[in-house]
């Protein structure tokens, strides 16, 4: 069965329907379709279908929100998965970024079945050149894993699950009641087996008939090139088991960068100063400086001023998609000297005395020493 996306296609109306056009178009195919009236299954899908449709676009909010956004997912809109035929292989679904853990869509287990297992959630630190260059990453997770005992099914092993008595295995229950409309069906999970559709009789003495068992797992996660501190990856199906063979939960990894002790990132850009002294500066020098990627010559040209800045391109942050990267910004800060001997102090003052500039006369004697000591 193809789902129906487009609400305003099923109820067979235009975008600009106004209320009691989608009204008018709701009741008529309602009672058409009705289980009451077609007993057809097809048409009973359809039918929850046109409800969904009429529910969503008889509210003005949520009509404007299927308008934006398309069909509503359990969690929240669908999902943007920037990273879609990116390749990155299985253990490194998305980044999501501001989407509930739902938001990804395509995880449904189906109205039968086993339920899914929880989304589970775990924190890495990563070294700052971690973050920039991307790291294959252990960690270690207490989590939720099938029962080999029982073989996830929960039941002693030599006995089997019995199709539950409540739903007869469907896993729903479906509840009539009155409206409008004459009569409504709905359906929902079974309270008896929570919506597995069987029932344990004997459970499995190593689970408790639960089908999963806790154990410590290692997982490496390739944290990709460029991200940064905040990023969160979704690791598919490595959360909790879903009891009794249900599929298993997202991994949440959240990363935590931590600062490096000279650069600065501004998005795929790196921040530095560089300190020159006050005769480098005036006279020119060249300077070994280290990058991410190694040492670099700078040359600094005569008469460099503080605030000057050297872009060096491409020796930033690699862009997280795998296209290009940031610079890195060198921005030059000229220290005056501020422990000067009698000699040093002579020369700068005959050379204030050749440029015609004045300056503080000499201050001798210990009071001077003292004020420099606890500048
Ligand atoms: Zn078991």
């Amino acid at each position: 069965m193809a789902p129906h996306n487009d609400y305003y296609e099923l109820l067979g109306v235009g975008r600009s329907a106004t209320p009691e056009e989608l009204k008018r178009a709701y009741r008529r195919l309602a009672r058409e379709l009705h289980p009451d009236t077609n007993p057809d299954p097809a048409a009973t899908e359809r039918f929850k279908e046109i409800a969904v449709a009429y529910e969503t676009l008889s509210d003005p909010e949520r009509r404007r929100r299927y308008d934006t956004f398309g069909p509503e997912t359990p969690g929240g809109q669908a999902g943007f998965d920037p990273f879609a035929g990116a390749g990155l292989g299985d253990i490194f679904d998305a980044f999501f970024g501001g989407n509930g853990p739902f938001g990804g869509g395509g995880r449904t287990t189906g109205p039968s079945g086993p339920p899914r297992g929880a989304d589970m959630e775990l924190a890495v630190d990563l070294a700052f050149e971690e973050a920039v260059f991307g790291v294959a990453k252990e960690v270690k997770v207490r989590v939720p894993v099938p029962c080999s005992t029982c073989d996830a099914t929960g039941a002693k092993p030599g006995t089997s699950p019995i199709t539950c008595t409540e739903c007869g295995g469907a896993g729903q229950v479906r509840r009539v009641r009155q409206s409008i409309l004459g009569q409504m069906v709905t359906a929902g999970p079974c309270t008896r087996c929570g919506g597995s559709g069987q029932l344990v009789p004997d459970p499995c003495p190593s689970c408790r008939g639960d089908g999963r068992v806790t154990e410590e797992r290692t997982y490496t996660i390739d944290v990709p090139r460029g991200v940064d501190d905040g990023t969160t990856l979704r690791l598919s199906g490595r959360g909790s088991a879903g009891p009794r063979g249900g599929p298993a939960g997202d991994l949440y990894v959240h990363l935590r960068v931590r600062p490096h002790e000279r650069f600065e990132r501004d998005g795929y850009d790196l921040l530095d100063e560089l300190h020159l002294s006050m005769t480098q500066a005036a006279l020119g020098t060249t300077v070994a400086y280290e990058t991410l990627d190694g040492e670099e010559e700078l040359t600094i040209a005569p008469a460099t001023q503080t605030g000057r800045v050297f872009r060096l391109r491409h020796k930033g942050v690699p862009h997280v998609d795998g296209r290009g990267r940031g610079d890195l910004h060198v921005h030059v800060v000229v220290d005056t000297p501020d422990d000067l001997d009698d000699a040093q102090e002579d020369l700068l003052r005959q050379l204030a005395a050749l440029r015609a500039e004045a300056v503080a006369p000499p201050e001798h004697g210990l009071l001077s020493r003292l004020r420099g000591a606890f500048k």
